[in-house]
C-alpha cells in the first residue's frame, strides 16, 4: 500500500506540531514509522491522502458511534450551523441536553457541561475536593483519566505507550495527594484507605478500563468499591467518558448496578464535536460556581453544535435500544472470531470483552491489571497492526488501548477483519 503523500505530510508536520501529531494517540510512532494523513472519512471507512481506504476501528476513540457522516448527524449540524456557532450566554439546547443526561443517569441529578474528558475529570475532582474538604484522591493504576496534573500519576492509554505514565511536568506537590491502588484489587483500596483515614475525598476509577487495553472488572470489584466508599465517606466518581452510552444506555452504572455520587462523560455525548460533563448528586453539585465556591468555567461549554449533535446522539441511542445489543453481537463475532483463529494456530493470547469494548493482547493468561497487561509484547502488537493496515483496517495503534466498534460496521467487514487477523497471526509468527 502506497502511502508516499501520508509520509512526506510527516516530515513536514513534524516541523511544526510535536511529533506531528495533536494527541501523542495519533501517532504511529509505537507501531510504524509514520501515521496515516486522512482526507476524509465515510460510513465505516477512512481516506488517506494517498487515496488509500481504511475500515476504521478507532472511530475518533469513541465518539462516533454511528461512524462517520452518518446522514442523520450531518443534517443535525447543518440546522444547528444555521442557527448559529456560539452564544456565550445561555441556549434552549443546553438545558434540553443536561434534562436528557439527568434522566438517562440516576446518580447524575445535576450536570455541567465541559469541552473534554480532561475538563470533566479535572472539574469533577475540584468539586468532590470542595464538597468533602479533603484533598486526597485515589485512582488505579493504568486507568486514565484525561491529561490533568493530579490524575497523569500511573496513568494508561497515550502515557503507557511512550512510556510516561506519570508525566514529566508534573510537580511533586501536586501528586502527592493522589494515591494509586491496583484495578480488581480490593485489599490495596482498604489499606490506602486505612492509611489515609479520613483525609480522602474521593476514588476515581474506569469501571470497565479501556486505556490499558479493555481490563473486565472482576465479579464484585465494582460493588465492593461502592460500599467500600460509603462506608468510609469518600466519594465514588465513575468515569464514563468512554463507557457511558457506550457499554449501554445508563453505561456501567446500568451494567453493574452501582450509583456512583458523581459522573465523568464525554466523546458519544459530543456526537463527535468537543464535549465533555460532570455531574453527580444534587448536593454535591451545588458547591459549583455560581452556586458555590468551586470555580469552574469555559468560554465555549456548552456549545451549540456540540449540544445539539450530543443530544441527538443520545435521543437516537434513547430510541433505538437495539443499538446496544447490536454492537454488542458484533464485538462477540469479533471475539469468537479472533479466539478461533488463534487456537486453529495454536496460539493462546488473550481477548479481553466487555459489551462492545474489545481489546486483543499479545499476552496469555488472565488479563486483570495493569500488571497483567504490561506482560503483552508491543513489538508483536506493532507488527500486527502493521499488517492489518496494509490490509486496510486501523486498529488502534497501540497495544494498550481497544477498538472501538460502530454501527455502520457490517458483518461482511466484520468477517474480513477476522480473516486478516488470521492472515497477520500466520505472517508474524
Ligand atoms: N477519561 C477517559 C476514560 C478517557 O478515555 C479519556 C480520553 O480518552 C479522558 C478521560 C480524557 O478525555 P479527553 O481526551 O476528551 O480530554
Amino acid at each position: 500500500m502506497n502511502r508516499d503523500k501520508s509520509n512526506a505530510l510527516y516530515e513536514k508536520a513534524k516541523n511544526y506540531i510535536p511529533g506531528g501529531v495533536n494527541s501523542p494517540v495519533r501517532a504511529f510512532g509505537s507501531v510504524d514509522k509514520a501515521p496515516i494523513f486522512v482526507d476524509r472519512a465515510d460510513g465505516a471507512y477512512i481516506y488517506d491522502i494517498d487515496g488509500n481506504k481504511y475500515l476504521d476501528y478507532i472511530s475518533s476513540w469513541g465518539p462516533l458511534i454511528f461512524g462517520h457522516n452518518d446522514p442523520e448527524m450531518i443534517e443535525t449540524f447543518k440546522s444547528s450551523l444555521e442557527k448559529g456557532i456560539t452564544y456565550g450566554v445561555p441556549s434552549y439546547i443546553e438545558v434540553d441536553m443536561a434534562q436528557e443526561i439527568v434522566k438517562a443517569y440516576p446518580a447524575c441529578e445535576m450536570v455541567r457541561m465541559v469541552n473534554s474528558g480532561t475538563e470533566a475529570t479535572m472539574s469533577a475532582i475540584r468539586t468532590a475536593r470542595g464538597y468533602t474538604r479533603k484533598d486526597k484522591l485515589i485512582k488505579f493504576e493504568g486507568c486514565y483519566h484525561g491529561h490533568s496534573d493530579c490524575l497523569l500519576v500511573k496513568s494508561g492509554s497515550g502515557t503507557l505507550t511512550f512510556n510516561a505514565p506519570t508525566s514529566l511536568g508534573v510537580p511533586e506537590d501536586v501528586i502527592k495527594d493522589t494515591i494509586v491502588c491496583t484495578f480488581n484489587d480490593i485489599e490495596s483500596v482498604k489499606s490506602a484507605i486505612n492509611q489515609n483515614k479520613d483525609q480522602i475525598a474521593a476514588i476515581i476509577i474506569e469501571g470497565v478500563p479501556g486505556n490499558m487495553g479493555v481490563v473486565p472488572p472482576c465479579p464484585d470489584f465494582l460493588k465492593q468499591l461502592r460500599k467500600l466508599t460509603k462506608d468510609e465517606g469518600i466519594l465514588l466518581i465513575l468515569d464514563e467518558v468512554i463507557t457511558g452510552f457506550r457499554i449501554a444506555y445508563g453505561g456501567v452504572s446500568e451494567v453493574y448496578g452501582i450509583e456512583p455520587d458523581m459522573v465523568c462523560f464525554g466523546k458519544i455525548i459530543g456526537g463527535g464535536l468537543p464535549v465533555g460533563a460532570y455531574g453527580g448528586k444534587r448536593e454535591i453539585m451545588q458547591v459549583v460556581s455560581p452556586l458555590g465556591g468551586v470555580y469552574q468555567a469555559g468560554t465555549l461549554s456548552g456549545n451549540p453544535l456540540a449540544m445539539h449533535m450530543g443530544l441527538k446522539t443520545l435521543q437516537r441511542l434513547r430510541e433505538n435500544p437495539s443499538i446496544y445489543s447490536d454492537l454488542e453481537a458484533k464485538a462477540i463475532k469479533l471475539e469468537q472470531g479472533f479466539k478461533k483463529n488463534l487456537s486453529d494456530l495454536g496460539l493462546n493470547y488473550t481477548i479481553t470483552r466487555v459489551k462492545s469494548m474489545i481489546s486483543f493482547f499479545f499476552a496469555e493468561g488472565e488479563i486483570a491489571n495493569y500488571q497483567d497487561v504490561q506482560k503483552s509484547d508491543t513489538d508483536k502488537y506493532g507488527e500486527f497492526f502493521r499488517f492489518m493496515l496494509n490490509k486496510g483496517i486501523l486498529l488502534p495503534p497501540a497495544q494498550f488501548e481497544g477498538l472501538f466498534v460502530n454501527t455502520a460496521i457490517t458483518d461482511e467487514e466484520l468477517e474480513y477483519t477476522i480473516m486478516c487477523h488470521k492472515e497477520a497471526l500466520r505472517a508474524i509468527h
